[in-house]
């Protein structure tokens, strides 16, 4: 900005996982503009939502002050709340109160009911310090592993399939390396509207000569660069990859050597995909014969062929299997463990990445150490002093099912820590999932509006909002990035780290904190015997210093990992790539060159079938919905929809269906529909847009008014759990 600010202050970018590094320009304590900062993710680029989307922090809908539900206020959506309002339903407090309120009853339950009767969910959209400090609170706080974020709702599948497949759940490749593929293959995955800046350097390499392949059932933007566009149908990924695969084999094009000596159980995959030709996967997926072969071979012949893929693959009853597909793909032709190839699941949110690393997840504690691996749990015991669950605990859809549970089961969840998430927009099936929020006998939300997760809350917590926070955030690519705090948060709205802390101290430890013996020498990893944690004294400060205490401490519990990036270092360089193991180390953009971090450092290679999709269109709900986000707004709305200019751009929700659809159902654009599931419906205008398929229907999840999650599918993969958001039946009926 060329204005006369007051300050510039450097951060990152609060809302995709690209991760771009921005400066804010703060003038009479508000951000008038954001700048692009050369940052090795963007190099000074932004997209619309980077550079408009900052205003939402100064909203007047800002919650300011801690509210408590009113003695007798039904939780439900009667008159659904309009954003910002609460309709008199809770009245104000003071800090005080409502922490007492928010923790006593929190520790009443677990006190009562035992560690089970808990649950918290983090957010990608907090820092890693949040996160960290998130999953500590309830591990040793609540007493269990029941804590999770909307990781489950984004790439769990694509994680489970990595971890079982290569070792670990990262890219093995940052997006820039699109520079060094001759191929590049984009499944599943709309970047121009959700990763718009990683877009740029595929269409950049698209200029230079490599060639993209997009396989979609919905023709995006980035088709308009693409050298071979598949508009597989929607549900057949794994008979669509296991043919090209089929090619591969079939064809002669195996990498030998590469399989040979770093990939186990070729033998089932080569059996396995024999019955996947093109020409008998080709009626099923829609895709010619010959089109498959073509994009085989170039694939396999490509100096170097990279993958990048979203949600479409992911959000499947069978996305496990869609990425074990992908793994064998590129195993297969070897192309993984050098520049321009490789796998690159592209994170959705700013932090889903960080959050994930510092154990925001049921299963594992940071770094991806089994809560029931025993080395890993005695460890953890002794760093933080206290005794810990060695069960992982339940997901986010498997909290709304237990908390629907009868009053017999042991596990029943009876009360809930919600920060920064929005399951009452995000989770499927939301007519289910706000039953179960509203069933709860405590909720607690610590939010910066009052969302429709909120609106169910008996305390309301006022948070800071990102520019309001110093903290760091790791992106898609596994950069570690700081971001400064560039504001005050409004009124007596906090800091998230200093709620998460009041909450833990007023609650305690769920059993006296105690001297654990050592853990045996071999459970010792990396760094050697913990020392220097907090403990659980709950006494970081409230300044910059107690985030870099958080921090520090989370770099012990992770090992390796972040070893080399020192907050001095980030304080120095804003963005470290991991792994990083010393402080000299540049951090390493390329992984698996020389061996994969599974048990034999090979891939393990695993076979996928056909499964359909949980609930296929028939006669009575002929159409296939599909859910998704579009450029102008984020996730549920909450942010971008409170932003001037992306409000501006894109105001209201809309259906996207292509010309024949809409001729067939004697509808023009800008008509009024009601969608319709076996869950639930919404009203909503039409768009047209002929990238979408026949007999389908593209719904953004972003808006409120017609919330796309009433009417999806809440079916679970069996190795993530994700629910299947990208595939269920409906009903487009006029009017
Ligand atoms: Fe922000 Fe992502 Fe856009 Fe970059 S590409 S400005 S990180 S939303």
């Amino acid at each position: 900005g060329s204005q006369q600010v007051d300050r510039q202050v450097d951060s990152v970018c609060p809302f995709c996982g690209v991760g771009c590094l921005i400066t804010y320009n703060v003038k009479d304590e508000k951000i008038v503009s954001v700048d692009g900062r050369d940052g090795p993710a963007n190099h000074g680029r932004l997209c619309v939502k980077g550079r408009f989307g900052f205003d939402y922090a100064h909203h007047p809908q800002r919650l300011t002050v801690p509210l408590i539900r009113k003695p007798g206020v039904p939780k439900d959506f009667g008159d659904a709340p309009r954003p910002g309002d609460w309709g008199g339903a809770f009245r104000e407090a003071t800090w005080e109160e409502a922490l007492a309120l928010a923790a006593g009853k929190l520790k009443d339950l677990r006190d009562t009911h035992g560690s089970k009767a808990l649950a918290g969910f983090g957010s990608a959209k907090g820092s890693n310090e949040e996160a960290y400090l998130f999953q500590k609170l309830v591990r040793t706080g609540f007493g269990s592993n029941n804590v999770d974020h909307c990781t489950r709702l984004c790439h769990a599948s694509s994680v489970a399939a990595l971890l079982e497949g290569v070792g670990s759940g990262a890219v093995s490749n940052q997006v820039n390396d699109v520079e060094h593929a001759d191929l590049i293959f984009v499944i599943g995955s709309n970047p121009t509207a959700n990763h718009p800046v990683a877009a740029t350097w595929m269409k950049n390499a698209a200029k230079r000569g490599a060639k993209i392949v997009l396989a979609d059932p919905r023709v995006t933007d980035i088709g308009k660069h693409a050298w071979r566009t598949l508009q597989f149908k929607a549900d057949t990924d794994v008979a669509m990859l296991n043919a090209l695969i089929h090619t591969v084999i079939e064809e002669g094009l195996v990498d030998e050597a590469f399989v040979r000596e770093r990939a186990s159980n070729f033998e089932a995959l080569r059996e396995n995909v024999k019955g996947y030709s093109p020409e008998a996967m080709a009626p099923i997926c829609g895709i010619p014969a010959e089109t498959l072969r073509e994009v085989a071979r170039a694939f396999a012949t490509a100096k170097g062929a990279m993958v990048l893929w979203g949600m479409g693959v992911s959000q499947h009853v069978h996305g496990t299997d869609n990425a074990r597909c992908l793994i064998a793909l590129v195993t297969v032709t070897g192309q993984i463990g050098k520049p321009g190839s490789g796998l690159h699941p592209l994170r959705g949110q700013n932090n889903v990445q960080g959050a994930s690393d510092a154990g925001l997840i049921p299963m594992m504690f940071p770094n991806y150490q089994r809560v029931d691996d025993a080395a890993a749990h005695a460890w953890f015991e002794n760093f933080w002093g206290v005794p810990l669950d060695a069960t992982p605990g339940y997901t986010v859809v498997e909290i709304m099912h237990k908390a629907l549970a009868p009053d017999s089961d042991p596990h029943k969840i009876r009360g809930m820590y919600i920060m920064g998430e929005n399951p009452a927009m995000s989770d499927p099936d939301l007519n289910h999932a706000r039953h179960a929020l509203a069933s709860l006998e405590h909720l607690v939300v610590q939010d910066i509006f009052m969302t429709e997760t909120a609106w169910l809350a008996d305390v309301v917590l006022p948070a800071s909002a990102w520019p309001e926070k110093t903290g760091t955030v790791s992106n898609t690519d596994r950069m570690v990035q700081l971001g400064l705090r560039a504001l005050n948060p409004p009124g007596e709205a906090k800091p998230d780290l200093w709620i998460i802390q009041q909450i833990a101290r007023r609650m305690g430890p769920h059993a006296p904190h105690f001297v654990s013996s050592l853990p045996p020498e071999g459970a010792v990893r990396a760094l050697g015997r913990p020392g220097g944690a907090e403990g659980l004294d709950w006494n970081y400060q409230g300044d910059e210093s107690g985030v870099a205490a958080v921090y520090e401490e989370m770099r012990q519990a992770m090992h390796a990992a972040i070893s080399g990036i020192s907050w001095e270092r980030l304080q120095r360089e804003s963005s470290v790539t991991y792994p990083c193991l010393s402080e000299d180390d540049p951090g390493q953009p390329i992984v698996f060159v020389d061996d994969f971090p599974t048990a034999d450092g090979r891939v393990k290679l695993v076979p996928a079938d056909i499964i359909p999709a949980d609930e296929r269109p028939d006669a009575q709900y002929p159409f296939v919905l599909i859910t998704g986000r579009q450029l102008e707004h984020w996730h549920t709305g909450s942010m971008t929809r409170r932003a001037t200019v992306l409000d501006a751009l894109e105001p209201m929700a809309t259906a996207s269906m292509n010309q024949g659809d809409l001729d067939a159902l004697g509808l023009q654009a800008g008509d009024v529909v009601t969608l319709r599931s076996r869950r639930g419906e919404v009203a909503i205008h039409v768009r047209r847009d002929d990238g979408t398929p026949a007999g389908a229907v593209f719904v953004p999840f972003a808006y409120y008014e017609a919330a796309a999650n009433l009417m999806t599918n809440a079916a679970l993969d069996p190795f993530g759990k994700i629910p299947e958001f990208k595939y269920c039946a409906v009903q487009v009926l006029r009017g």
